[in-house]
């Protein structure tokens, strides 16, 4: 069997993380399960942002646990059951945690392991990693819980991080819940067009190219009234300078701050201070781990919007173990469309 190690190359509090932070080694595991364990093989592992900040020794977090040198790294995954001990868990059953290890197999506790319904996807097991997962239960919840949106109120919500995992998703949820207009912020002209061509937003602006002021000032007349923030720093600024009176952010995320040592989230410019301030903009901090008593209405609404193919799910999927150092880096520099996904085994 083969596990991943990260190795003693963190990237320290202000670097960039690399594939070469990570190691693949050929290990075994236990011969025999015991009661309570099952015996899986892994299928998918997810890469996440909050990832970065398992890589520090201190990850600025107390829900996060640091990663530890020469340890095996874990986090989302999904598997099948190979051998069971576990009473409520049987052979060929699919299963995922939020802590799985980074191997091509393991035994785990099963009282940690969730089963899987892969109906409520059409058979996409993947998705429950991503919209039916974490990640889209982030943008229902944080839309739900502080954007603030109501139907008929002819809302403007912008989205920055738009094509990625979380933000494609927002977008599409902002509508579903009624803003009129939705415009997202991503790094592509290609990201640009399948957020506009695919998944219904109005209008998208590629944030590397051209005047973001400018073109959001065209983009949003009456102003922004709901802004989903994945990534703060400039872009942010931006788009707080242009927000309305009484209106909302949804603090997801800051991706442009953590390979930067600053505390969470990181502080803002006196000047964008000063409009939330004479604006009454809300931005609370929103962790969707705050919110897991909803999770299983939340995931069956995400599950009947996919099949209703009313929300449109983009993955990108690189295969094998040994390069999910390599998909990490990838993701954290923009090169995923939709939710980044390794597949492990098929
Ligand atoms: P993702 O958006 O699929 O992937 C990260 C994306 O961030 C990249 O594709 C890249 O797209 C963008 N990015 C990277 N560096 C950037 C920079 N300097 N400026 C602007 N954009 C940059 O990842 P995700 O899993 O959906 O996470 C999105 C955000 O949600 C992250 O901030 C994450 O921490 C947060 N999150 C929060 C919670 C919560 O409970 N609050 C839960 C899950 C995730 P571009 O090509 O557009 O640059």
């Amino acid at each position: 069997f083969i596990y991943l190690f990260n190795s003693n190359m963190t990237p320290g509090k202000n670097g960039v993380p690399v594939a070469e932070n990570f190691r693949l080694e050929q290990s075994t595991i236990a011969d025999t399960v015991q009661a309570g364990q099952v015996r899986v093989k892994t299928l998918y592992l997810s890469v996440d942002p909050y990832m970065r900040c398992r890589m520090n020794e201190d990850t600025g977090s107390d829900y996060l646990q640091p990663w530890q040198l020469s340890e095996v790294a874990d986090g989302g995954g999904i598997g099948v059951v190979e051998e069971s001990k576990h009473q409520n868990l049987a052979k060929g059953d699919f299963v995922t945690s939020f802590t799985w290890p980074w191997q091509t197999a393991a035994i785990l506790d099963g009282d940690l392991l969730q089963k899987l319904v892969p109906q409520l996807v059409n058979g996409r097991l993947s998705y429950f990693l991503g919209a039916a997962g974490i990640t889209g239960l982030t943008a229902l919840l944080g839309v739900r819980e502080k954007g603030h949106v109501a139907a008929g109120a002819n809302q403007t919500m912008v989205v920055s991080g738009a094509a990625g995992a979380c933000g494609s998703l927002a977008g599409q949820i902002g509508r579903l819940e009624g803003c009129s207009r939705v415009v997202g912020i991503a790094g592509t002209d290609e990201k640009c067009s399948i957020l506009v061509q695919e998944m219904g937003f109005d209008a998208a602006i590629n944030y590397k190219k051209g005047d973001v002021a400018k073109q959001l000032r065209e983009l949003c007349p009456g102003g922004v009234d709901v802004y989903f923030d994945n990534v703060g720093g400039d872009i942010s600024d931006t788009v707080i300078s242009q927000m309305n009176q009484n209106s909302h952010i949804i603090l997801c995320g800051q991706i442009s701050q953590y390979n930067k040592d600053v505390p969470y989230p990181p502080p803002l410019p006196p000047d964008t201070e000063k409009i939330l301030k004479e604006r009454n903009i809300t931005r609370e901090r929103f962790l969707v781990l705050n919110y897991m008593d909803k999770q299983e209405a939340s995931v069956l609404q995400l599950c009947q919007w996919i099949q209703e193919g009313k929300l449109k799910v983009r993955e990108t999927v690189v295969e094998g173990l040994a390069n999910i150092g390599a998909a990490f880096q990838s993701m954290m520099n923009g090169g995923n469309i939709g939710k980044q996904i390794v597949l492990v085994s098929k």
